[in-house]
């Protein structure tokens, strides 16, 4: 038979089966089971830069939280403003908002791309 991944043909005691169908030589079921550690880092390296995508995005949602409740105090406040000049106010929040928390979701991405290149190495 022949090792699926380098197509070696292997025999007896040095074939190493991942199932019924999928023969492997030594040398490819050590690759292997090392593949499989450097993916246990990398899933944990990974989840530690989705956090600096997720402080971002908690950023954003304090921006629209705290603009929202600035804007309503200022229309509150000051007799002078007027309701297009709050909604006007507000859709800047929210537009501010979301460029931030766009840029969390980015850097999530970034960093899964980036892991998923390094694994392949
Ligand atoms: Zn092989």
């Amino acid at each position: 038979m022949k090792c699926i991944l380098c197509a070696k043909e292997i025999h007896g005691e040095n074939v190493k089966w991942i199932n019924e169908n999928s023969p492997l030589c030594e040398k490819c079921a050590a690759l292997t089971e090392k593949k499989e550690e450097t993916s246990f880092e990398y899933n944990h390296t990974e989840s530690e830069k989705n956090e600096t995508g997720a402080m971002i995005q908690t950023v954003a949602k304090i921006i629209w939280i705290l603009g929202a409740i600035t804007a309503i105090i200022l229309f509150v406040v000051s007799g002078v403003a007027s309701i297009i000049v709050l909604v006007s106010y507000l859709f800047a929040v929210f537009v501010s908002g979301l460029l931030m928390y766009g840029l969390g979701e980015i850097i999530i991405l970034l960093g899964q791309i980036k892991d998923k290149i390094s694994t392949k190495r």
